[in-house]
């Protein structure tokens, strides 16, 4: 079966050393058929503060180098995920008009402006109450994402809960945003945009099965699969089982970008 593994960094996003020629190397051995990396192309910090500028010679020299010199059997592509492009669009929309990519994702790893663009890692989820206003905060930023129209794909749904629940012990479901990731998903259908199987290099699986059911019942097609690696021995974990748990929910296909457009992939 044709596997790729379209979310992962490198060494060129700030949280990770990965080499991409060790990545590759990983990546044939594991039998993928396609690496999209997905550096962050971060115009904020972990603390809130908006950076000036983003220089992207760094990644399309490593991105060149590794499409010549990889593993010949691994085709290479290059995407990028943008974190609460919403707080900064018109930047954001700049930035990606310098380029050409394969896949752009958006994601929300800070908060909103109201509680200082804070990265979701910092906080304490000391108790339920907390998770909910934190999740709260999220959800909005989920739709606000949904509704751009340069994000092809939604990243990592149920991303707060590792520090929420895997991190600090708590047991929240996302059952009390159902109806407000409805609208996040028909969002995403009406664009022509989807979203993504994050299996946290291959930690994570079960959490969107109720996510996966929704957008399928809603007529959702677009899904892609990623591990989010951040060292090389993590790239494609998970991304089988992501495949078949797409099977198993009625999807006839899973989804890779190339040049901005969704391929499908038979399951
Ligand atoms: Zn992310
Ligand atoms: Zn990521």
């Amino acid at each position: 079966m044709f596997l790729a593994d379209c979310h992962n960094h490198t060494c060129c996003s700030q949280d990770s050393d990965a080499d991409l020629g060790q990545v590759l190397e990983q990546a044939a051995r594991m039998g993928l058929s396609m690496v999209c990396t997905t550096d962050h192309l971060d115009l904020i910090s972990r603390d809130g503060v908006l950076w000036d500028d983003w220089d992207w010679s760094p990644l399309l020299a490593q991105h060149r180098y590794w499409q010549e010199h990889g593993p010949k059997d691994v085709e290479l592509c290059l995407g990028g995920e943008v974190n609460v492009p919403h707080q900064f669009e018109d930047r954001v929309r700049n930035l990606l008009g310098q380029v050409s990519l394969d896949m752009v994702m958006g994601s929300a790893h800070n908060m909103s402006e109201r509680y200082d663009r804070q990265d979701f890692i910092l906080w304490n989820y000391v108790d339920e109450a907390t998770c909910h206003k934190a999740l709260d905060d999220y959800f909005d930023e989920l739709l606000a994402i949904s509704q751009l129209d340069f994000i092809d794909i939604l990243a990592h749904i149920p991303y707060t809960l590792r520090y929420m629940n895997a991190r600090d012990g708590n047991h929240i479901t996302l059952e009390r945003y159902y109806d407000r990731l409805e609208v996040i998903l028909k969002n995403l259908i009406r664009r022509g945009a989807g979203m993504e199987v994050n299996t946290n290099r291959g930690k994570v699986l079960e959490e969107y099965r109720p996510i996966l059911q929704m957008y399928r019942r809603l007529g959702g097609e677009i899904v892609t699969l990623g591990s989010d690696s951040h060292v090389p021995e993590d790239i494609g974990k998970g991304i089988e089982g992501a495949a078949l748990l797409l099977k198993e929910l009625g999807f006839d296909y899973y989804t890779v970008y190339r040049r901005r457009k969704p391929e499908f992939i038979p399951l």
